[in-house]
């Protein structure tokens, strides 16, 4: 099935609903109140983390590829709404956000895992579509002096086997930082973004493994690549146009 969605891209409710065409008198509603059924699909829009208008302090949360996620207050498994989700006849799309306001991300189309007969009924999805999210640097509150930076990154199968290739070892600086269990930590990039409006592809050709210094200075465009000077190994072909992307679009002229 095709869905206008890329996942790992940020989407507001007004977005949703210009992508799905859907006509006025039948936005807002539901679609605020975590989740609404529209044309046979079901899309969830929830909070992690953090309170939401309707979801109280329900503790939704990812358990690694899983989503642990509570339903509305007063929802009971034997309800029809509830069985549609654990039975469903269309699809049923994700949206998450970590702050209070502002866009959600998608992060694919979900199905259920399992489920408990609490109230509100408590599901956790399993992401049908899996993809490496980009970055997400949270907006920083005007209200608070404190604010958190967080790096949600979420791999896909891809991404998990080139990073065990080269043994979560940077492309690019060749560390590998080692953590306290004593395995190693490294991220993917994707050179040309997979959101919008770069709409990079998932392939090999298009991830670089690096280090979270690394990966942070290519997101901000703050250095060049060299395709000569990358680390490489035989069973991961980068790609030169995936390169020349970078170079030509994130990179900032001024660091040349
Ligand atoms: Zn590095």
């Amino acid at each position: 099935m095709s869905h206008p969605f890329i996942p790992g891209t940020e989407y507001t409710r007004a977005d949703v609903y210009r992508l799905l065409d859907v006509p006025t008198h039948l936005q807002r509603g539901n679609w605020e109140t975590g989740y609404n059924r529209y044309e046979n699909n079901l899309y969830i829009f929830c909070n992690v983390g953090v309170k939401g208008r309707t979801d109280h302090d329900y503790d939704n949360h990812w358990e690694g590829d899983d989503f642990v996620w509570f339903a509305k207050t007063g929802t009971k498994l034997r309800q029809p709404q509830i069985q549609w989700m654990l039975n469903p006849t269309g699809k049923i799309f994700l949206f998450t956000r970590s702050v209070e306001r502002g866009a959600f991300t998608f992060w694919g189309t979900v199905i259920a895992k399992n489920s408990e007969d609490s109230s509100p009924v408590k599901i956790t999805w399993r992401v049908e579509e899996r993809f490496l999210i980009a970055v997400d640097i949270e907006p920083v509150p005007a209200d608070r002096t404190e604010t958190t930076i967080s790096r949600i990154i979420r791999d896909t199968a891809l991404a998990k086997r080139i990073k065990e290739l080269h043994g979560n070892r940077c492309q690019i600086c060749g560390e590998a930082l080692k953590l306290s269990d004593g395995t190693f930590y490294s991220e993917a990039h994707h050179l040309q973004p997979l959101g919008s409006p770069h709409d990079g592809p998932d392939v090999e050709g298009n991830i670089l493994v690096v280090c979270p210094n690394h990966h942070a200075l290519c997101d901000f465009g703050a250095i060049h690549l060299d395709i000569e000077t990358l680390r490489r190994h035989p069973l991961h072909e980068i790609g030169p146009q995936f390169v020349s992307y970078h170079n030509a679009t994130i990179a900032h002229r001024s660091s040349r």
